[in-house]
């Protein structure tokens, strides 16, 4: 008994060690956020930051920050940056100690009951990225911790009074402080910007940037619109009037996402809300689906709030599945079942047939590793997912079910268990909970295979883990059978196998028809060869565009031959959809990819000759943006070089003559540094002058000065813009510098765990995808192969980013192959 007990009293000693431990743990740990809400509340946050107008001069500030404390314990708060002085609880001086990237303010100076902490601080610069007239900061997940003292984890919302102290003329926006935010959505921005203000239907919104280009700064009548056609669209929907009293826009050059919804200030990308002259359809839609994103997030996320990251894709899929919604309002001309497809269906699975895939809802143990979360399976998959439970339940109940969740939640945090909940009433015997256990809780997605057999249509699906799960969906089946004859046959998948009995043997099946199903369809061989021959003479868009991805995963599996690339160029020839003819584009551009030089050659000329087929200006553009980016053929070169030379195309803008100097910078490495020298010329703004010097060193002939250029972007304080980085990585790593740029692959793996920690949320994944787009040789892959090998414990989800990008180099079959199939 006695050795018994003793063992109980040391095994209770570690456990309490090691909580302990983990608590003051760098970054914010779940214990620690848990330990935290349970004994804090009702914060608030009274900042003053002194903006110096001088870049290399420090952002410091004071924190006032009060709130409820119901236990007698050490106060934790975060916090990287440097306190000046003295610590005030109360009136009171008080000694703290500053560990691990904490401030801990020891139980013995504190009472149960409302506290109050004064300081004075240095803030770190991270994550207020400041340029020489202005800055702003950018929170999310964790970075509030770099800039003051906080509570620095979702579930711990305050409010926030903000005072700025700027230099003069700077024009400043802070997050709406009306309600309790989590400290990731709070947001301050200051610097020289233009200013625009406007009152649509009695809601006033206002909009700082930095573009001067007239023609641009009118395109904010449209953004306006789009703004408040969301709101108004959201207010319907969900029941709630809008829960934030301010609604600003801020517009930024080199920013590194699409945006982000601090309420009040939500960030946007400038690229893609200020569009050159004549807008691409597929553009113009982004831009609208991109505030709608930002807008259904005051409700969802903003409003209602994630309790922990790990249910980060939560707000996203709600903000994106309500996006779609809104959009398909506003373009009633576009096909939006196409679109869906086309903005999330594909792009999820594109990652989810690579062995980097996840389920959609993953685990965080420390906030500092929340950027691993963020990729396409939170943003694209959810969706699809969404939309098939909506299917599943029905457009009213899962409505109703929102509805009830908002309000419930007012100003809360919740997490995706609490909504199953909700929805599981609102339709108990629709199956909620085993519909999420299997589409939101498990990896991959179903090889669904169609084929036919005595006188029936087999579909079955298999699960490629070999778990044995179904995943319940409804999808079409198109039959032609001699004749010209045709079936439609409706799919309910709640079986893994399912047979429709058929009068005759049909001579195509095209499957998942209407776009509906989610996964990898294929068919026996003898079919598979069919769907090539149906692309030119399916009419319907959507039809036309499923038939197209299907045949396109068919390829990637190597079972369509590349000559295929004739069917695709025979549907430009007269395509008139934009976004089929953006996506056959950049098919045929793989194709081309996969060939050797001077095949390669060859097809760049077919895809230029199709520009006196296809004569819409839509097309023009689309083909020229992607030739211009990775043309070799000299006839195509000398082409672009003219348009390039003439410079006098309104469809161009400012960024499309820059990509096209860039790739001619590098397949004429004679001239390199005059056709540079030239584009700089034309070049109208600062903004766009500093982009530029920054990513055409890439260019340089000299690998010496590339390799210089390389290990400069490895470290954190050359990436600020982290778009430019990626785009001066793209071009380091072009087809052309290969065999150069071989070395940068190693290098990138060993640094990713550091890029990792100390970039913006997409740059892990995003690095790795812009690393590997362009290389194909042997090497590359055995480069690859041999870092997984050798390093059997990296960490799982840093790994799924190396998967993912890695995936077509490891998977692809040599051309010779292909050819011959
Ligand atoms: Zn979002």
């Amino acid at each position: 008994m006695k050795h018994i007990k003793l063992f109980l009293i040391i095994a209770l000693c570690l456990t309490a060690v090691s909580a302990w431990s983990q608590l003051l743990d760098k970054g914010v740990s779940k214990e620690l956020a848990e330990q935290r809400k349970a004994t804090i509340s009702d914060v608030t946050y009274d900042l003053t930051f002194d903006i110096p107008a001088e870049q290399k001069s420090k952002v410091t500030g004071k924190a006032v920050i009060n709130f409820n404390l119901n236990a007698k314990v050490d106060v934790i708060l975060d916090f990287q940056g440097k306190i000046n002085g003295n610590v005030y609880i109360g009136k009171k001086k008080r000694a703290v100690s500053q560990k691990n990237e904490h401030i801990i303010v020891p139980m013995k100076f504190l009472k149960p009951g409302n506290i109050t902490l004064t300081m004075e601080f240095t803030a770190l610069d991270n994550a207020l990225n400041r340029n020489s007239d202005y800055m702003y900061s950018l929170f999310v997940p964790d970075h509030a911790r770099s800039a003051f003292p906080c509570f620095d984890q979702p579930d711990l919302r305050a409010r926030f009074y903000t005072k700025l102290n700027v230099p003069q003329g700077w024009k400043t926006m802070v997050s709406d402080g009306s309600n309790p935010i989590p400290t990731y959505l709070y947001s301050f921005v200051a610097g020289n910007f233009q200013e625009k203000s406007a009152n649509r239907e009695g809601r006033p919104i206002r909009a700082l940037y930095r573009e001067t280009d007239p023609a641009k700064v009118f395109q904010l009548e449209k953004v306006f619109d789009d703004a408040v056609q969301s709101l108004k669209w959201m207010e319907g929907y969900t029941g709630i009037k809008c829960p934030f009293k301010e609604y600003g826009l801020v517009i930024l050059p080199g920013y590194q996402f699409g945006g982000m919804e601090h309420p009040g200030a939500i960030q946007l990308n400038d690229r893609r809300i200020f569009l050159s002259n004549h807008p691409t359809s597929e553009e113009e839609l982004s831009r609208t689906e991109l505030i709608a994103h930002e807008t259904a997030h005051l409700w969802f996320g903003d409003m209602v709030s994630l309790k922990w990251f790990e249910d980060v894709w939560a707000k996203e899929v709600y903000a994106n599945f309500m996006a779609s919604k809104i959009t398909r309002r506003q373009y009633t001309k576009v096909d939006h079942a196409l679109n869906f497809m086309r903005t999330y269906q594909t792009r999820a699975i594109a990652i989810d047939r690579t062995e980097g895939t996840h389920p959609i809802a993953m685990q965080l143990e420390n906030l500092n590793h929340a950027s691993l979360l963020y990729d396409n399976i939170i943003y694209d998959k959810a969706p699809v997912m969404m939309r098939m439970l909506e299917e599943t339940m029905g457009a009213v109940n899962l409505q109703n079910g929102l509805r009830t969740y908002l309000r419930n939640n007012y100003f809360k945090n919740a997490s995706w268990e609490d909504l199953i909940n909700t929805l599981d009433k609102e339709a108990p015997s629709v199956g909620v909970r085993q519909f999420s256990e299997v589409w939101v809780k498990q990896k991959g997605m179903p090889q669904i295979h169609t084929s036919y057999k005595n006188g029936e249509l087999i579909v079955s699906q298999k699960d490629p883990y070999g778990r044995g799960l179904c995943w319940r969906q409804k999808f079409d089946i198109f039959l032609i059978f001699n004749l010209g004859s045709t079936r439609t046959i409706h799919v309910d998948m709640q079986k893994p196998t399912m047979t429709f009995k058929l009068k005759g043997k049909p001579n195509f099946i095209i499957p998942n028809y209407n776009g509906n199903g989610y996964g990898l369809f294929t068919l026996d061989d003898e079919y598979t060869q069919q769907l090539p021959l149906r692309l030119i003479t399916t009419r319907n868009d959507l039809n036309r565009y499923v038939l197209l991805n299907t045949i396109y995963d068919s390829y990637l599996m190597g079972k369509v031959n590349p000559s295929y690339f004739g069917e695709l160029y025979r549907m430009l020839m007269k395509e008139k959809n934009q976004l089929i003819m953006s996506t056959a584009i950049d098919h045929m551009f793989k194709i081309a990819f996969d060939m050797t030089p001077s095949q390669r050659n060859t097809l760049e000329l077919c895809m230029m000759d199709l520009l006196g087929e296809n004569k819409s200006k839509e097309f023009r553009k689309t083909l020229i943006r992607k030739l211009s980016k990775n043309m070799i053929s000299p006839d195509v070169i000398k082409q672009i070089e003219n348009i390039w030379l003439n410079h006098n195309e309104a469809i161009f803008d400012a960024h499309d003559y820059m990509n096209m100097a860039y790739r001619l910078a590098i397949v004429k490495p004679d001239q390199w540094d005059k056709i540079l020298a030239a584009e700089r010329g034309m070049l109208k703004t600062e903004d766009l002058r500093n982009e530029f010097d920054f990513v055409s060193r890439a260019c340089n002939p000299d690998k010496g000065k590339r390799d210089d250029l390389f290990k400069s972007l490895l470290k954190a304080q050359n990436r600020k813009q982290e778009p430019w980085a990626l785009h001066a990585l793209a071009l380091l790593n072009s087809d052309v510098f290969e065999p150069d740029n071989i070395d940068y692959i190693s290098a990138s793996l060993k640094s990713l765990e550091d890029i990792q920690k100390t970039s913006n949320i997409f740059m892990p994944g995003n690095w790795m995808k812009t690393l590997l787009a362009h290389h194909k040789s042997v090497l590359a892959k055995q480069t690859i192969e041999k870092f997984l090998s050798s390093n059997p414990k990296y960490p799982d989800n840093l790994k799924n980013k190396i998967l993912e990008a890695a995936w077509e180099l490891r998977n692809q079959k040599p051309y010779e192959e292909k050819l011959t199939k």
